[in-house]
C-alpha cells in the first residue's frame, strides 16, 4: 500500500518538510520512548528550518539547518547514530541542492566530519566540484575549517547491536530495515526551493557502497522550475529509477502535480522491488510525501499553520 499526504493547498508562502527515514514502523510496535524522541527531534528540525523561513531566510539555509538537527540526533541514521558498515565503521553520505541555479554539493563515505550536509554545502560553494568522497572529502573538511570529530561521536550502542544482529543472522545486507536517512525540502518566501539529504546508508554495507542520498537526481534534487525532493529507502533502486530527477521531470514535462509525480515514481520503484519514501515540495509550495513502507518519520511546517509530525501510514 502506498501512503500519501493529505491535500494541502499551496498558499504561495514558505513551506518546509523533513523526514527521518521510511520503514517498518507500525503503530503499537515502536518503543514509546523512542517514538517520543523521534517526534521531538522532527519538531526541533522543523523549528530550526522554520525560524529561518519565517524571518525571510532562504530555502537553502533552512534545509541545511533542519538536516543538521537530525544529523546531531542519535535517533536517526545520519551523523550521530548512523548505521555501521560490515567492517564495523561509519561512513556517511550527504547532498544539498539549490533550486535557484541547480548548484549542488555532495559527499560520500565521510568518516570524520560532524555534519556531512554542511560539508556538502561547502563542496557546492567553496570548490569547483559537485561530489567528493572518502578521505578526500574529510581532508577538504579540514581545509575548510568544518567541525571534525572522532569515530566515537557517531557511535551508538543501538546501531552497533543492529550490526551484530545482522552478522548473527548470516545475511550480508540489511534490506528489510527501518531506513533512518534524514532529509529536508523547502520553498522560501521568494519562491525558491532547496533539498538536502544525509545518511549512514545501510547496515552492513560493504566495498565502499554509496547509496542514493548523495547522488544528485537519485535521492536529492532541487529545481525552481519544478520541485525539491529528498528520498529515503532502498538506495540501489532509487539510483536505478533516478527517482528525484524523475519526479522533477514528470512535473516539468508532463505537468503532473507533485503528488501524482511522487506516487508514479514510488510505484515504479516498488515494481522493481524497492521500498521507501519521498518528500517533495512543488515550486508553488505544495508539500507532499509518498511512501510504500508502513511508516515514515516526517514533519511539515507551512507559513501560518501549526507544525505537523507523523510516523505511521495512517497519520495525516
Ligand atoms: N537511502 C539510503 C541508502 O540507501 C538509506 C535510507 O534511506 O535510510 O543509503
Amino acid at each position: 500500500m502506498n501512503h500519501r499526504s493529505d491535500s494541502l493547498a499551496p498558499d504561495g508562502k514558505w513551506t518546509l518538510l523533513v523526514h527521518g527515514g521510511a520503514g517498518m514502523m507500525r503503530r503499537g510496535e515502536l518503543d514509546p520512548v523512542a517514538e517520543a524522541e523521534a517526534r521531538a527531534a522532527l519538531a526541533r528540525a522543523l523549528d530550526a528550518g522554520g525560524d529561518i523561513l519565517r524571518s525571510g531566510g532562504g530555502a537553502l539555509d533552512a534545509v541545511e539547518a533542519a538536516v543538521r538537527v537530525l544529523e546531531d540526533d542519535p535517533v536517526f541514521n545520519a551523523g550521530r547514530g548512523a548505521v555501521f558498515t560490515a567492517q564495523g565503521i561509519i561512513e556517511l553520505d550527504a547532498a544539498i541542492m539549490d533550486g535557484r541555479n541547480r548548484s549542488a554539493g555532495a559527499v560520500a563515505g565521510v568518516k570524520g566530519t560532524r555534519n556531512p550536509v554542511s560539508l556538502a554545502r561547502r563542496v557546492m560553494t567553496n570548490s569547483p566540484h559537485v561530489m567528493m568522497a572518502r578521505e578526500g572529502a574529510d581532508s577538504f573538511a579540514l581545509e575548510q575549517g568544518a567541525e571534525l570529530v572522532t569515530a566515537d561521536w557517531f557511535h551508538t550502542e543501538e546501531r552497533h547491536a543492529q550490526l551484530l544482529r545482522l552478522r548473527a543472522s548470516g545475511k550480508d545486507f540489511d534490506a528489510d530495515v527501518k531506513f533512518g536517512t534524514v532529509g529536508a525540502v523547502a520553498r522560501d518566501s521568494d519562491g525558491h526551493v532547496a533539498a538536502a539529504t544525509s545518511t549512514g546508508g545501510l547496515t552492513g554495507k560493504r566495498w565502499g557502497r554509496i547509496g542514493d542520498s548523495p547522488v544528485i537526481g537519485a535521492g536529492t534534487i532541487a529545481d525552481d522550475r519544478a520541485c525539491a525532493v529528498s528520498a529515503t529507502g532502498s538506495g540501489e533502486f532509487y539510483i536505478r529509477v533516478n527517482a528525484a530527477h524523475e519526479i522533477s521531470a514528470r512535473m516539468r514535462f508532463l505537468g503532473e502535480s507533485p503528488q501524482v509525480a511522487a506516487d508514479s515514481v514510488q510505484a515504479e520503484t516498488l515494481a522493481l522491488g524497492g521500498s521507501g519514501g519521498v518528500i517533495v515540495v512543488g515550486a508553488d509550495g505544495t508539500p507532499v510525501w509518498s511512501f510504500n513502507t508502513p511508516g515514515m518519520y516526517r514533519g511539515r511546517l507551512t507559513d501560518g499553520a501549526d507544525a505537523m509530525v507523523a510516523i505511521f501510514g495512517d497519520e495525516g
